[in-house]
């Protein structure tokens, strides 16, 4: 059968299918459910009430889980609400407003941001709306091309880039030993320089021997930059996201920092959240031991992905696809090393020739800066939240529409 007729076949099954963002199923909520009658009765860290005010940076215990996550000390860790990116954005007010350890970013209209691309499209908004110029850098496999980031932190109007080191959103690459090195390392114009760090998916592997990373904090101090990264983590997909935690950790004046102008804000986090949490999960081996449990929900699915693309496009030289270990996402390239062989790249028609059919996909661009994606080629396949067979299903229709666009 054409691949035009493969497709009006499909269109004719009026599907209703939804790829769109990488959420938890019901599935991997329901593994957390537990967490909804803690605390039972006890409601003390050490001798801190939970219940009570203060505690800014968080129930000592619950330091010390994203300390381990994050390979730091538990002195180094703000723990916040239940958004990692609220406080990637606070941080980036704050230091826009008060100064990274210096004057404030605001003093410069032209500030700049590092983007790789593709990339998680709600970092690249935050700094957007705080009007920074978006800088594109290519994401390669060993993570973003460093011979491209050190070129653009010569400029002083450059202020920072954005890490997703582990399982990138949506490449899934982690970085390499030698870029994690070179980022700690890099001379930047600007003093004040920042990482971003968002370890989002620090424990979200899904295979058995998953890719290790490098110690950025202690690379950063090493190379005497220690007041450059401020890594980022949460619990959102490891439990409940809409009742998660999120942490920030850095050197000690940064973090002394943004405990001050916090405690301005607010007289404490939610730790009876935080202490519900960490019953929950007790230690980092117990958390460990329940992300192996969401493995085993969406590894299939990213597997049935993976056969599919490889089944239906394997060898046509029409698209490349990432293979990731763990994290929550895809990334599908049109066209091959060697050269795109659909018009004008064909991402925009592929993903509205899979809407046509009932396949809603992620806009194409949306991982880019302001969701323009230059070559037209990127889609962001985001298996976990639909079941097993939807997840098939929609691959199938997304590989005929690729077909299609590319005339076959
Ligand atoms: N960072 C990355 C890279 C993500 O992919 C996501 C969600 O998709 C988030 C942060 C959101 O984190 P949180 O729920 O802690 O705000």
């Amino acid at each position: 059968m054409s691949a035009a007729a493969e497709y009006a076949r499909l269109k004719g099954l009026s599907l209703s299918l939804d790829m769109t963002r990488g959420k938890p199923c019901p599935a991997q909520l329901d593994l957390s459910n537990r967490l909804l009658s803690l605390p039972a009765d006890d409601f003390l860290d050490g001798d801190i009430d939970a219940r009570n005010y203060g505690g800014i940076d968080g129930l000592p215990a619950v330091k010390q889980l994203f300390a381990d996550i994050l390979g730091v000390n538990s002195e180094n860790v703000i723990v916040g609400g239940n958004s990692s990116l609220a406080m990637m954005y606070d941080a980036i007010a704050r230091a826009c407003q008060f100064g990274a350890g210096g004057d404030a970013w605001n003093c410069d209209a032209r500030r700049k941001f590092i983007c790789a691309v593709p990339g998680y499209d709600r970092h690249f908004a935050i700094t957007a709306h705080f009007g920074f110029e978006l800088i594109a850098v290519d994401m390669t496999a060993d993570g973003p091309d460093m011979s491209q980031v050190e070129a653009a932190v010569a400029d002083a109007a450059v202020k920072g880039i954005w890490c997703v080191p582990k399982y990138s959103n949506p490449s899934g690459v982690c970085y390499s030993d030698d870029t994690v090195r070179r980022l700690a390392e890099m001379k930047t114009a600007a003093a004040d320089f920042r990482i971003f760090w968002d370890n989002a998916y620090a424990e979200h592997h899904f295979t058995a021997d998953p890719p290790t990373l490098a110690n950025i904090a202690e690379l950063c101090a090493a190379a005497g930059n220690a007041r450059r990264v401020i890594q980022f983590a949460s619990t959102s997909k490891m439990c409940h996201p809409g009742s998660g935690v999120a942490a920030m950790a850095s050197d000690a004046a940064n973090i002394a920092d943004a405990r001050t102008q916090m405690a301005v804000q607010t007289i404490g986090p939610d730790k009876i959240n935080q202490l519900r949490l960490l019953k929950f999960f007790g230690d980092l081996d117990g958390l460990r031991a329940h992300m192996k449990k969401h493995a085993a929900i969406i590894a299939p699915k990213f597997d049935a992905v993976q056969e599919i693309l490889a089944r239906e496009l394997g060898g046509l030289g029409i698209a490349k696809w990432s293979k990731p270990q763990g994290g929550y996402f895809i990334s599908l390239d049109l066209g091959t090393d060697s050269g795109m062989n659909l018009p004008g790249g064909g991402a925009k028609r592929v993903v509205e020739l899979a809407g046509e059919a009932g396949v809603k996909l992620t806009a194409a661009g949306a991982p880019f800066p302001h969701g323009a994606d230059p070559h037209d080629r990127n889609i962001r396949i985001a298996p976990t939240f639909p079941s097993v067979d939807e997840v098939r299903q929609a691959t199938e229709v997304l590989a005929v529409c690729i077909k299609v666009a590319a005339g076959m």
